[in-house]
């Protein structure tokens, strides 16, 4: 047991696995949260995937496949300690090629969420200007282009071609001409996983302060003094930035909100037995999630609307034309509900973690697409600084200072 107190401002999924690892570790922490539905974490599809994401080489590449190496554990922990079912489920993710994109370039860029990352991945920061230029795609280009495939020899990876994939996942749609099998990317539920993290923090004796909303963080010299609430001022000894996509509305960080629409449609009844989709699809204008219990998450849009809320027309037509084209039978399936989000977005989509300008204040923020897959690798990495003042030098490369060159 140490005596250090520590509040976590935020609590989606971030803020709550840091407050469980500080907690475990035995420091007293406190987690003012003002909306826990508000958290992205309900909205997203739970994927974990590195390798579909097509993230290039590089220290981003190396946090995520360390974070997906932690989550049976992690996973086996939070279950054993709530009783939740998170539905953690190692499934692989397959992701389709077409021969040709075929959808309109300036909607490809607002609507599209699957193809930007895997066409983007040699090229990261520059995804518009690639767009531009090869909105449609073919195959060549995945077997062309030296980044993905060294990556892929690298990495547990199979390319299946036009018969193979055809074979190894009925069902797909005509125009797939092949794709890669990434076996050891995986999924979970991540409302379930939200609502263990929530009750494992109580479990383990961390206070969680639903509804209070921080509206100032009050500093003195190089530190933060306190911060100011919806519900009187709190002190601590640290304190951790984990507010997602709203941080920039507390401190001066390039996270802005990136929102995304999402769906879900249910197997009918009669194929409850034997689920047609056992693993991920990962298209390459959208993704198809299939969870055990039989429901399937369709999504998603990636749009620069601000917090402009709730679902369109658009967008929704946007998700299942594409979802249709993928795997056209879901166009049968009862449609179940639709929802949206806001993802932590960066400049070059990597997260901010590590110190702040202010000597007490650790962030923990910008995750954008990749928050659920990052969250026990956060957790840890954070919890040994803030505990040990340990920087791992993989922490290094995610400091908040690459914004000021
Ligand atoms: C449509 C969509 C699909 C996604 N799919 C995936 C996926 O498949 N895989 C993956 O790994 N990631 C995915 N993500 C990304 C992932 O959901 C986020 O990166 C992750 O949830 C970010 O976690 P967070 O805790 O930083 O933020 P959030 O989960 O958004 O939580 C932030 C919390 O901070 C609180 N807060 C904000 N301001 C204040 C304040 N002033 N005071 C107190 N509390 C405050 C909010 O109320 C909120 O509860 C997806 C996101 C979206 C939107």
């Amino acid at each position: 047991m140490n005596s250090m107190k520590i509040l976590i401002i935020g609590g989606g999924i971030i803020g709550l696995a840091i407050a469980i690892e500080l907690r475990r570790r035995g420091t007293s922490v406190t987690v003012l949260s003002r909306d826990f539905k508000e958290a992205a974490a309900h909205a997203a599809a739970g994927m974990l995937a590195p390798q579909a994401e097509a993230i290039p080489s590089g220290p981003m590449l190396d946090l995520c496949l360390h974070s997906r190496s932690l989550y049976p554990e992690w996973i086996a922990q939070l279950e054993a300690i709530t009783g939740i079912q998170t539905g953690y489920w190692p499934c692989g993710i397959l992701a389709p090629v077409y021969e040709r994109g075929g959808w309109g370039d300036g909607e490809m860029g607002r609507w599209g969420d699957g193809e930007s990352r895997r066409e983007g991945a040699g090229e990261q920061g520059s995804r518009g200007a690639f767009f531009t230029q090869h909105s449609t795609l073919n195959t060549q280009h995945f077997l062309q282009h030296s980044t993905l495939n060294t990556q892929h020899s690298l990495l547990n990876t199979t390319w299946l071609d036009r018969e193979q994939i055809h074979q190894f996942q009925p069902g797909l749609g005509s125009e797939v001409v092949g794709g890669w099998w990434y076996p050891e990317d995986a999924q979970v539920d991540n409302r379930a996983l939200a609502q263990a993290l929530w009750m494992a923090a109580r479990e383990l004796g961390v206070d969680i302060c639903e509804g209070v909303a921080v509206e100032e963080i009050d500093r003195q010299h190089d530190k933060v003094k306190s911060v100011k609430t919806s519900a009187g001022e709190y002190k601590a000894d640290r304190y951790v930035l984990a507010t997602g996509a709203w941080s920039n509305q507390l401190l001066s960080v390039p996270v802005y909100p990136k929102k995304g629409q999402m769906l879900s449609v249910k197997v009918p009844s009669s194929d409850l037995k034997q689920l047609p989709l056992q693993q991920v699809l990962f298209g390459t204008e959208s993704y198809i999630v299939p969870r055990s219990d039989g429901r399937i998450i369709v999504g998603a849009t990636s749009e620069d609307v601000g917090f402009t809320p709730e679902n369109t027309p658009a967008g929704i037509q946007a998700l299942l034309s594409r979802a249709i084209r993928l795997y056209p039978q879901l166009q049968d399936f009862p449609i179940q509900e639709f929802w949206w989000g806001f993802r932590p977005a960066t400049p070059d989509e990597m997260p901010i973690l590590g110190e702040s300008e202010l000597d007490n204040l650790i962030l923990a923020t910008g995750h954008y697409r990749n928050g659920i897959l990052l969250a026990p690798v956060t957790a840890l990495l954070l919890s040994d600084l803030i505990l040990h003042q340990k920087t791992a030098p993989l922490l290094a490369h995610f400091h908040y200072s690459r914004f000021d060159k």
